[in-house]
């Protein structure tokens, strides 16, 4: 299968050895992924854990919170410990682990509360990841920014391994699940030609994108719906001089249509659909702290804007951050920080 397709090999050969071997030679085997988990992180996560597993090791898997509603349909979800709801639990896993993959994260910080345990473990520790600076603490770090989702590098680590013959249907969907919604469906982040070879070698094993598509995306609720739809028409400001839009929700506007983890997943897509904006956000006030969530197009750094204003950071075209403060105070800091950036805005989007 190999010989027929021209997938590079964008993970150094050596690594690609040196994590097959960690994998082999480990007793105790354990996955970690980023709080808040997306598509990325849980179908990177479970494709590493099928894999693992089926080569008859001890493996678990550990997020730092839950998932939203429209990946349960993923096989082996149910397998994944949630930290949150059990933390001492989760801390005897992380100590009784010889080896720690880190996936979909860069820093330790991104783990919320499990961080400080993992640092401290003794354990081996294996980034594999796609967003920028990745931390230092680990003993094999594959940090490939270039490429769409972390999905695509765990289906590089098994095609440069020369394991695609053994991708199961289960591996094949979560990582199709992880590359789809990285790239909100193909339509960003997605120019690379490889990425529809992959594709097309997961579509062999019988993936059903169909399905997955319809899973993750025609899922939501009808309170979800229509919060949306409020949110366009009464929580939008559009700033056409700054080519920016911005959507905020406060506590009791999401408690009003029965709020659900997940439910305004997406909705920072949706303003760069009108013409002349490049840059948009999501205020969202969450338990004791404002969450926020930045999209951009073009050049336009959205990630630089997060880290500079709300402790956040990201891609350059998909960040997000956290404030501590109140909801009007995050508006305040974003409508400075839109004036701050009004000339890089103006520059990029000029660009072709
Ligand atoms: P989302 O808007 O979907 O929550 O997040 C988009 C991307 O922004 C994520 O894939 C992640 O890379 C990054 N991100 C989201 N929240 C944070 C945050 O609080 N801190 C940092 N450093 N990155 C974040
Ligand atoms: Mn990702």
């Amino acid at each position: 299968m190999n010989k027929l397709s021209s997938i590079s090999s964008i993970i150094e050969p050596e690594k690609v050895n040196q994590i097959m071997n960690s994998i082999d030679s480990a007793h105790n085997i354990l996955i970690t992924t980023h709080v808040s988990p997306d598509g990325d992180a849980i179908g990177s996560s479970l494709a590493l854990y099928h894999f693992i597993k089926n080569k008859g090791k001890n493996v678990r898997l550990i997020a730092p919170n839950s998932f939203p509603y429209f990946l349960r349909w993923m096989k082996g979800i149910n397998e994944i410990e949630i930290f949150e709801y059990n933390p001492t639990a989760g801390q005897t896993i992380i100590k009784n682990s010889d080896l720690i993959f880190s996936l979909d994260y860069n820093i330790s910080k991104r783990v919320g509360e499990m961080g400080p345990y993992i640092e401290s473990s003794t354990a081996k520790k294996i980034l594999i990841d796609h967003h920028p600076l990745p931390g230092n603490n680990f003993d094999i770090i594959v940090s490939k920014p270039e490429i769409s989702s972390t999905s695509e590098l765990i289906f590089r680590l098994f095609y440069q391994a020369d394991k695609y013959d053994q991708i199961t249907k289960a591996e094949a969907e979560s990582i199709y699940c992880g590359m789809m919604t990285d790239t909100g469906g193909f339509t960003y982040n997605s120019a690379d030609p490889e990425i529809y070879e992959i594709i097309s070698l997961l579509l062999r094993k019988g993936v059903d994108k169909d399905m997955i598509y319809s899973q993750v995306f025609n899922n939501y609720s009808e309170e979800r719906f229509r919060l949306l739809g409020f949110t366009l028409s009464q929580r939008m400001e559009v700033y056409p001089d700054h080519h920016s839009a911005l959507l905020y929700l406060s506590k009791e506007d999401q408690n009003q249509f029965k709020f659900s983890k997940g439910d305004t997943e997406g909705f920072v897509n949706y303003p760069l659909s009108i013409k002349g904006i490049i840059f948009s956000t999501f205020i969202r006030e969450d338990e004791g702290i404002i969450k926020l969530s930045f999209r951009s197009q073009k050049d336009f750094p959205c990630n630089q804007f997060a880290s500079e204003f709300f402790n956040g950071g990201g891609h350059l075209n998909a960040s997000g951050g956290e404030f501590k403060g109140t909801f009007d105070e995050a508006i305040n800091i974003y409508n400075e920080g839109l004036k701050k950036y009004e000339k890089i805005l103006k520059e990029a989007i000029k660009e072709e």
